[in-house]
């Protein structure tokens, strides 16, 4: 059965009662399972748990200490061009936004990546807007063979490639794959996604599927907060993370919860997430999956970055700049970014605060030798 048919199976606006409808005995009953099943998950995210957000800090906590040790692996997303054929209502690089748009060439990618490289970064996220006919797996594989010599592990956030294009990519040192589902509300999917590729739900869905079966050695998944109710778009993404896990399981998985931030042209979020709801979402997916990795981008502010460290999020970036040609040339081009990052300190910066916490900031995972 694919995720889609699963899908079928559940009624959002019944999920969302149901979450909300969660008692504190639901609550008590998830944090005292030894496994917590996606039911106790409902429960962790619900408003009846509120209350509880400090046992489940604590809890969190404890489980990602025991499993990933006082570590913090850092990232640096590297921004390959900004040209898409998407529009998404939400994003900078819309197809409907007039902004100056740049791929770049194999020589900036070289002179990016050395500037990434004098940063400390040894893990390099490659970002694109999704265009094919500017950045396909031909253009992917050659900006490899560019960046291995200077980095440990290749990360992809682009379009949804092929499953030949990610076994070509993984064969030439691809590690990690990110794909937003942005929300799983099929029916107000449409109303966010006006055109292109992406506009197609189902499509988008089974893109995971290709990951999966090219033995991609770690997907990511997520939402866009504030399109839809967290807690509802959560518990989807829970449970695609548990097909996915079930299917593919030799495979690793991580999840990220973007919020929306300021970019080119105006979108309001539909439902605010706010600092306490995001740590209790984080709290929750850490007891509901021991296992899975959590990552925490600079959309996010110093202050609350500074806070979740400890409790549950494994990786970080830092020093992010979200245009094509970025790094090289800081203060050039600005009005090429994606949005605005929350958090600006320097990767020095984010090492520091990380050991004065008492946790090692890891720049090479090593994960990537291994494979
Ligand atoms: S979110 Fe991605 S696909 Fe949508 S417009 Fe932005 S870059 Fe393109």
């Amino acid at each position: 059965m694919t995720f889609n048919q699963i899908l079928e199976q559940y009624h959002w606006d019944d999920i969302t009662q149901k979450i909300y409808a969660k008692t504190d005995a639901d609550v008590q009953s998830a944090l005292n399972s030894q496994s917590p099943s996606i039911e106790d998950f409902m429960a962790l995210i619900s408003p009846a748990a509120q209350p509880y957000i400090e046992e489940m800090a604590r809890r969190s906590h404890l489980l990602t200490q025991k499993r990933f040790g006082k570590t913090i692996q850092l990232y640096v997303p590297l921004y390959l061009s900004n040209f898409c054929q998407n529009a998404c209502a939400y994003c900078g690089f819309s197809a409907q936004n007039k902004i100056q748009r740049k791929v770049l060439s194999f020589e900036e990618i070289e002179e990016e990546v050395k500037a990434i490289a004098d940063l400390g970064f040894k893990h390099i996220l490659l970002v694109t807007g999704e265009a094919d006919n500017k950045a396909d797996v031909e253009y992917f594989k050659k900006a490899f063979e560019i960046i291995k010599p200077y980095s440990s592990l290749i990360s992809l956030e682009v379009q949804p490639l092929s499953e030949w294009g990610y076994k070509e990519l993984v064969k030439n040192g691809l590690n990690t794959v990110y794909i937003y589902q942005e929300t799983y509300h099929k029916a107000n999917y449409p109303k966010y996604h006006l055109k292109g590729k992406k506009a197609d739900f189902e499509n988008r869905i089974n893109a995971f599927e290709n990951l999966g079966k090219a033995e991609v050695h770690k997907i990511g998944l997520g939402i866009l907060a504030g399109l839809e109710d967290w807690r509802t778009d959560s518990f989807f993404t829970a449970l695609h993370l548990s097909y996915l896990k079930k299917k593919y399981w030799k495979t690793k998985y991580s999840i990220s919860f973007p919020r929306l931030r300021p970019h080119e042209g105006v979108f309001e979020p539909n439902f605010v997430m706010t600092d306490k709801d995001l740590a209790q979402l984080i709290f929750a997916y850490r007891i509901f999956d021991e296992n899975v990795e959590i990552a925490l981008s600079t959309r996010e502010s110093a202050t609350f970055r500074d806070h979740m460290m400890k409790l549950g999020v494994t990786s970080m970036s830092a020093e992010s700049q979200t245009q094509p040609g970025g790094y090289a040339h800081k203060d050039k081009d600005k009005d090429l970014e994606q949005f605005e990052v929350n958090d600006s300190r320097t990767a020095k910066e984010m090492a520091e605060m990380i050991r004065s916490q008492g946790y090692e900031a890891v720049w090479k995972d090593w994960d990537g030798y291994l494979q």
